[in-house]
């Protein structure tokens, strides 16, 4: 005999059901144009098949195409999709994982003595297509451990996978033919699955580890509708074009020299300047909010690190020590500012009146990083974080955190990221060994955190696993031009630092205390954020950013004492541009300088050196006719200062 039970969806409508419905049994008492775009559903804050009974009361949520699971239940199935295909092929290829990603999913093969390589693309996605056309449910269901293991017994990846598992939590999932071992996910048949491309093939290691096998992974994407994957393969194409490691070069920002080392970025004279303008504007800011600038060493000593925690945390995996000629000492490169900023701030003795200490650095620090994993400017070996911290009493918690994320806010509206999500990263409740500092300290620390997001009306996701291994944090993600997200600046609270380094202030009633320490970085680094900038304009900075924002272009010769001039004139007022001397004609000066990406373009001949005047271009929108120095100086000025 059924009994019925309570379903309550998001807009808080509590329906009836017989105990047993489905996700898709729901979906379809409501609408069957609801039910045709159901991918998956959450029960209960757990994600599960669409097929899934619900047996007690519940809170459901039907996702679709436009949720984020909807998509990761829709790009899981489609890696299913995938390994079936590649197994029609390649027989005797061995499968390891293939999660779904931001963009897409993936999956981990190792091909043995056989070769996969773009020439397979083609075949592999008319495979998922004609498989995905069978509408094949995906069927998810238990297998015992020794079963699973038998099943894998010629796949030393899945035995491995299996062997981590406990017996009675293992499933097998079938769609079609293919079988695969899965915790589940999936949507309700292969048949939504209408456009599929096969991006990528890439080397990776086994679990990530470059002593283990390589393997090649896999990348694809799949969508509900044709003109979904036209439009992201468009904006495929646009990323490309804005690559900042292309445009960097293009640009002529930044480099990197075999003979320094990989990893570490040689800033050129324009990188430099846009870097300089960044790091002023956000000093002055900082200025603003009453922060003190500091400079400290990028080394110290291995003491040092060994007090943070940093050392045992990280000694192994990343550069080692320095030996100096005398016997004794080690000196490491420094892998974060906060220890050194530590120590600036033992130099005085504080009372509670002194609080809130803000200590801000431009702070380079080294980190080692597999070769494979460097990228451009995003991935580096050495880097400057914009990093300050800040030490307050607990009752100033709240307030300057929250006086943190309003900095952070202005910095990111100035610069034109609008569109962000904010993340609250917790410790992983199961792996608190992973952490320093006991549960009182995590629990303040956490809470503080979530009620100043709160408070500030912050759109927050919470993770749980991602805090940094001294305190937890809140991370903003923005969204670029081409709507990718990016993770930019951090803002950690951290009661366990201030411990190990004992600091401490003297309470109103003449008693030490130990200080709350924040550690927050806007721009997260200088190295990183040029790259996301340049990608997120297409290296069309706002003129205050711009490293040239103007080049004066002489006709010939004779103008040249004229346009030495017009530029000497801006120069007084701190606006430096360039001269284009070369002996060119002046539509390829033009060229040149649109190619740059040069705001302003300064042409100058006979009649504008008679008439005390310059004729004015516009990068991308042409010219703009003559003006007097006088007008064009205080135009420039006024569009200089609006930030
Ligand atoms: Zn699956
Ligand atoms: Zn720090």
């Amino acid at each position: 005999m059924n009994s019925m039970i309570n379903i309550t969806l998001p807009d808080g409508s509590v329906r009836q059901y017989e105990s047993g419905i489905s996700p898709m049994g729901i979906a379809l008492s409501i609408s069957e144009g609801l039910a045709r775009n159901v991918l998956s559903a959450v029960v209960n804050d757990i994600q599960v098949e669409s097929t899934t009974p619900i047996t007690e009361d519940a809170n459901v949520q039907l996702l679709t195409w436009n949720d984020d699971l909807g998509k990761k239940a829709f790009w899981h199935s489609s890696a299913h999709l995938l390994a079936q295909s590649i197994m029609e092929f390649y027989p005797n290829a061995k499968l390891t994982i293939g999660p779904a990603i931001e963009n897409g999913f993936y999956y981990d093969v190792d091909f043995g003595d056989e070769s996969f390589s773009d020439a397979d693309f083609d075949r592999i996605e008319k495979k998922m297509l004609e498989n995905a056309k069978k509408k094949a449910e995906f069927s998810l269901y238990p297998v015992s451990k020794a079963d699973a293991l038998k099943e894998y017994a010629n796949n030393e990846y899945k035995t491995e996978l299996i062997e981590n598992l406990n017996d009675g939590e293992i499933t097998f999932c079938t769609h079609d033919n293919f079988t695969d071992l899965c915790r589940g996910g999936h949507i309700p048949n292969t048949g939504v699955v209408k456009a599929v491309k096969v991006l990528n093939a890439a080397g990776a290691y086994w679990r990530g580890d470059e002593k283990n096998p390589q393997l090649t992974r896999v990348y694809g994407i799949s969508f509900p509708k044709q003109k979904d994957l036209t439009e992201y393969l468009e904006l495929l194409e646009e990323a490309k074009k804005r690559d900042h490691r292309k445009l960097g070069k293009e640009l002529g920002f930044f480099t990197f020299s075999e003979k320094v080392g990989q990893g570490l970025p040689l800033w050129l004279p324009k990188g430099a300047t846009l870097r300089r303008k960044l790091e002023n504007f956000l000093m002055k800011a900082q200025q603003k909010a009453g922060y003190e600038m500091v400079i400290t060493p990028h080394i110290g000593h291995k003491d040092l690190y060994v007090t943070s925690g940093h050392y045992a945390k990280y000694g192994a995996d990343s550069f080692q020590p320095i030996h100096t000629p005398n016997e004794g000492e080690e000196f490491l490169l420094r892998p974060m500012n906060c220890p050194h900023h530590c120590e600036v701030y033992k130099s005085s003795q504080w009372s509670y009146r002194d609080l809130p200490k803000r200590y801000a650095e431009f702070g380079t620090v080294y980190r080692y990083e597999q070769s494979g994993e460097l990228h451009g400017l995003t991935r580096v070996r050495g880097f400057t974080q914009d990093d300050a911290h800040l030490f307050c009493t607990p009752d100033q918690l709240l307030d300057e955190f929250k006086n943190v994320i309003d900095l952070v806010l202005y910095v990111f509206n100035t610069l034109g990221f609008d569109d962000f999500v904010t993340q609250v990263s917790l410790r992983d409740p199961d792996n608190k060994e992973k952490y320093i500092g006991s549960d009182e300290n995590w629990e303040k620390a956490e809470s503080a955190i979530i009620q100043a997001a709160k408070e500030k009306g912050l759109k927050t996701i919470v993770e749980y696993g991602e805090a940094a291994f001294y305190g937890p944090k809140l991370d903003f993600m923005v969204k670029d031009a081409l709507g990718r997200r990016w993770q930019l600046g951090t803002i950690q609270v951290d009661y366990n630092l201030p411990e190990r380094f004992e600091l401490t202030y003297m309470g109103s009633d003449n008693k030490q205390y130990t200080p709350v320490m924040i550690h927050r970085a806007p721009f997260g680094s200088m190295e990183r954020f040029v790259a996301i900038l340049l990608e997120h304009t297409a290296g069309n900075f706002p003129l205050w950013l711009s490293p040239e924002p103007f080049i004066v272009l002489p006709i010939s010769e004779k103008y040249e004492e004229y346009g030495k001039k017009v530029s000497k004139l801006l120069e007084n007022h701190d606006i430096r541009g360039l001269i284009d001397n070369r002996n060119e004609k002046t539509g390829k000066k033009i060229r040149d300088a649109e190619m740059s990406k040069i705001p302003y373009m300064l042409i100058v001949g006979e009649k504008e050196a008679e008439n005390g005047t310059v004729s004015v271009r516009k990068h991308g929108e042409g010219d703009l006719g003559e003006m007097t120095l006088e007008e064009f100086k205080e135009k420039i000025i006024k569009e200089i200062e609006i930030n």
